[in-house]
């Protein structure tokens, strides 16, 4: 029995969910622990400005919002850790979870906000020009709006790169869409409301090959038919990425239930799971709205139901 540690809260994940549980639990006297994860401070560090976020009325970077939330949940007295954990077992009460290094902790409630993560298509100058400049983005509501008047690339053809045409076209010059088979994933309705509207000009079958620009930012895609071997080059400033996104959930799997694209199932209306004791805020039960504000809500709706869970077992 070396090395157990027994906590009243447990928070993993330290994105807008994570802190804002972490800020309401420690309020409530919780004494929160708040793993920060593979990837502290979540999606919205990669995220240059964030304009959208209620309060900011001049915007603020991704990392300085979390920096930020992280001192507000610190000044509350929550144990902020580096580390990640990597396994759990919640089949008996107190849940138990490891961190990477071994540790061992019984939790009377977990908090899960372990986010989620858009996918990439993976190519070299994607990749460069996601972390060393501008122009690529995978998400079309945080970003669009710095290429407004422009003319922009959305990759993908689901619901999601419909949604996300339609909110560009709003403020674009124009938005060519690519497909890479000859067909939308999406439903009826969504395709249709693209193939309608004049300012989206749709490429079937066609992929990117390369994304170019001056070594700061985009200046354009280099785009390849899958069926005929064509290339083509496209102008743009803005190249986004909506081929959708995976939840960090892998390590709770055999625990609570998940819907069929692993996002945790919480019971409607509350941040509860299908575990006693176990709750989740923020993307990792979201795949339909996905902001920082609504991940805010969730990890304060997570925090509250934690409280009255723990309130109503102390009798
Ligand atoms: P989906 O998994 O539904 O769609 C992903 C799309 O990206 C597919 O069209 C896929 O192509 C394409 N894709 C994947 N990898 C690549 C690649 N490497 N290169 C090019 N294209 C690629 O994800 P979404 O995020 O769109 O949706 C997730 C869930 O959320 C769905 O259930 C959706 O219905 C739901 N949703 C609902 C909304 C609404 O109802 N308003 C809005 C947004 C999402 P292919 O088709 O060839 O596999």
């Amino acid at each position: 029995m070396n090395n157990i540690e027994s906590v009243k809260c447990l928070i993993i994940g330290s994105g807008p969910a994570g802190y804002t549980a972490a800020i309401y639990a420690a309020r409530a006297s919780m004494k929160p622990v708040l793993y920060k994860g593979m990837q502290p401070g979540g999606q919205l560090t990669t995220t240059n400005e964030v304009e959208n976020f209620p309060g900011y009325p001049d915007g603020i970077t991704g990392p300085e919002m979390m920096l930020q939330l992280e001192a507000q949940a610190k000044r509350f007295d929550t144990d902020v850790r580096d580390g990640f954990i990597d396994k759990v077992d919640f089949s008996t009460l107190p849940h138990k979870v490891w961190t990477e290094d071994g540790t061992e902790i019984h939790a009377d409630t977990v908090i899960i906000s372990t986010g989620a993560s858009a996918k990439y298509l993976g190519i070299e100058s994607e990749q460069y020009y996601l972390k060393n400049g501008g122009g690529v983005s995978a998400c079309a509501v945080c970003d669009g709006f710095f290429y407004r008047g422009q003319d922009v690339v959305i990759v993908g053809a689901g619901d999601s790169a419909c949604e996300e045409a339609g909110y560009l076209a709003n403020i674009c010059n124009s938005v060519t869409m690519l497909v890479r088979r000859d067909e939308f994933r999406a439903s009826k309705i969504m395709r249709n409301r693209v193939l309608n509207n004049p300012k989206i000009k749709v490429l079937f079958n066609t992929e990117i090959d390369d994304v170019f620009g001056d070594g700061n930012v985009v200046t354009g895609v280099r785009v390849v038919n899958n069926k005929t071997n064509d290339k083509e080059e496209i102008s743009c400033t803005g190249v986004f990425i909506a081929i959708g996104h995976k939840p960090n959930t892998d390590i709770f799997k055999d625990y609570l239930e998940l819907d069929e694209t692993g996002y945790i199932k919480n019971i409607p209306g509350t941040a509860k799971t299908s575990v006693e004791g176990v709750f989740v805020g923020g993307d990792a039960a979201d795949h339909v709205y996905r902001q920082a504000i609504t991940a805010a809500g969730t990890g304060c709706m997570a925090a509250l139901d934690a409280e009255r869970y723990l309130a109503a077992k102390e009798g």
